[in-house]
């Protein structure tokens, strides 16, 4: 059962086998689990609950209903766009849905560097199938590839780069193109139409419109949390909420999960590290129509740079990203083009004409989260060898659209950077491109702050999810991640949150399992 905010008045009390706070990738599979095998399950969102009809699929709307800060959220130094979702199914609402098994030497660091020996195939494999089964995660159909698709591939082709169709989370898609805000037609698979329904059906309750503000502690264990409840359309608090749990689950998103642990303990693992996958943008000029609106936002993905390449001398010598084509609306893109005025306007022009392709950077240096006065912060500068992955990626984008046949690639920063070939985009474009605020950068793979490892010293909770000094209390979102996961992480979180629910049923086991 779903219960909005607006249709409460007074306050709420409720007990439950466990509470999980967040509806998103992590909290909606876990709860899903831990539901339909006998747990007594209530979910807590701060965000509303949308149907499908409720998505006008028009970027303002979407932006204004369901976008953290209302699409407005970036870091201290404004350079870096923070981009999530708040509503019932978390970011999926959101997604694209391209859905990737964690890479085998992602895993491989995790166990040797954070101790998580959990991190195998063998461990994981069988939640990625059950998930992938579930949510009908399957290689996306040839006919949903849009035009920019098809020249991303073209120019992949050319030059001999390794790319593919990537596997999406999506049943009988129209290849409408608009999901980033909403699917309008249920065919994406988010948590909002699979596992949330399956935790109502199970006899869970899902609170939408209730923010938790504060984690109970009884004996030095997780009791439950309590927060308000607030009426979304005037934002209006409806009344106060307790919840009483032996079991309490964090999965309020890398913001959300280290917001709500910050206030409530003093603990320096969490906020350490935020990572975010900093993503920059190339636009290719065609000189003709094409079709980059239509289709999957991003049914074709370069994998051929995931990895870094090093020459002998050890030295960084490319790779460390992938490139995802990108869903471009017209709103979203004027505020990534350069320039102003009548220089603006012409580049606008040439919308329909325009192909894209996005940067997943896998990040050495990351960010952090932090109160100040009350308010959640973040910091996060693209630094170091970071950079250079960036201007790698930026030339190959380039070249990837030249080799399709672009008449001109836009690395859209302040310099208004065009290049026509080989030579030019070797000279003009620089690390100046990404310094902060010189080009329209974006972060929405948000992982890592309140991290799983063996080590407590460097880590919030233990390898089963479980905090290290706090019973009862489990982190499965982004958040528990140790760092990048070098592709779209959103199935790494799934398989983790699915694996850490195993656990959880296992150690603190309720009868009708
Ligand atoms: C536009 C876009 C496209 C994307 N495309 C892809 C893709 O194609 N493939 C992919 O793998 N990943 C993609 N991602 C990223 C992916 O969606 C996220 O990594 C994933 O959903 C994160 O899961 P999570 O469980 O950590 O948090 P979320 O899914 O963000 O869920 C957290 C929920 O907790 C709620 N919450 C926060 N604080 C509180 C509180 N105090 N009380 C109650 N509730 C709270 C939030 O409102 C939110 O609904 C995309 C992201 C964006 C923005």
């Amino acid at each position: 059962m779903i219960i909005q905010g607006a249709q409460r008045t007074g306050d709420v009390r409720e007990r439950a086998d466990a509470v999980v706070v967040g509806t998103g990738a992590g909290g909606g599979t876990l709860a899903a689990y831990l539901a339909e095998r006998g747990w007594d399950v209530v979910m807590l969102e701060k965000g509303g609950f949308f149907r499908a009809e409720d998505f006008s699929q028009r970027e303002e709307d979407a932006m204004a209903d369901f976008n953290g800060r209302r699409g407005l959220d970036s870091t201290t130094d404004n350079a870096i766009f923070l981009n999530y979702a708040e509503a019932v199914g978390g970011t999926t609402v959101h997604y694209w849905g391209d859905s990737f098994r964690t890479p085998e030497d992602r895993l491989a660091r995790w166990r040797e560097e954070s101790g998580l020996e959990w991190m195998t195939g063998d461990e994981l494999n069988p939640h990625w199938d059950a998930v992938e089964h579930e949510l009908g995660i399957h290689v996306a159909e040839e006919e949903l590839l849009n035009e920019n698709n098809r020249l991303v591939r073209r120019g992949c082709e050319a030059l001999g780069v390794e790319a593919h169709i990537p596997p999406t989370a999506r049943v009988d898609c129209i290849g409408c193109g608009w999901t980033q805000f909403g699917c309008a037609y249920n065919r994406k698979t988010s948590q909002l139409i699979t596992t949330i329904p399956r935790v109502s059906k199970a006899g869970g309750r899902i609170y939408s419109d209730a923010r938790v503000e504060r984690i109970l502690l009884r004996d030095g264990r997780a009791a439950g949390v309590e927060g308000v409840l607030v009426d979304r359309e005037t934002e209006l608090p409806r009344g106060r909420f307790r919840v009483d749990a032996d079991v309490v689950v964090l999965a309020a998103g890398a913001l959300g999960t280290a917001e709500l642990l910050l206030r409530n303990f003093d603990d320096p693992t969490v906020g350490r590290r935020f990572y975010i996958n900093p993503h920059y943008w190339v636009f290719a000029d065609f000189g003709r129509e094409i079709d980059n609106v239509t289709g999957i936002p991003c049914a074709y993905v370069v994998h051929e740079w995931r990895r870094v390449r090093r020459s002998a001398d050890g030295e960084y010598a490319g790779g460390g990203y992938i490139m995802l084509t990108s869903h471009q609306s017209p709103g979203i893109t004027a505020a990534m083009l350069p320039e102003a005025g009548a220089a603006h306007t012409e580049r606008m022009r040439r919308f329909r004409r325009l192909g894209s392709l996005m940067s997943v950077i896998d990040e050495e240096h990351p960010g952090r989260v932090f109160l100040d006065g009350g308010v959640r912060k973040t910091e996060y500068r693209v630094r170091g060898v970071d950079v250079l992955k960036a201007v790698d990626y930026l030339r190959n984008a380039s070249r990837i659209f030249l080799a399709a046949g672009a008449r001109e690639v836009w690395v859209p920063d302040v310099y208004g950077t065009v290049v026509r070939s080989e030579a030019e985009l070797r000279e003009r474009i620089t690390g100046r491109s990404v310094q902060p605020n010189a080009q329209f950068c974006a972060g929405s793979h948000l992982l890592g702050t309140a991290p799983l490892g063996a080590d407590p010293d460097d880590s919030f909770a233990g390898p089963t999810g479980e905090a290290h000094r706090v019973a009862g209390l489990y982190v499965a979102d982004g958040a528990a991640l140790p760092g990048s996961v070098s592709v779209d992480p959103s199935l790494t979180i799934m398989g983790a949150a699915r694996w850490i629910a195993a656990g959880v049923h296992e150690r603190h086991g309720r009868a009708g399992a």
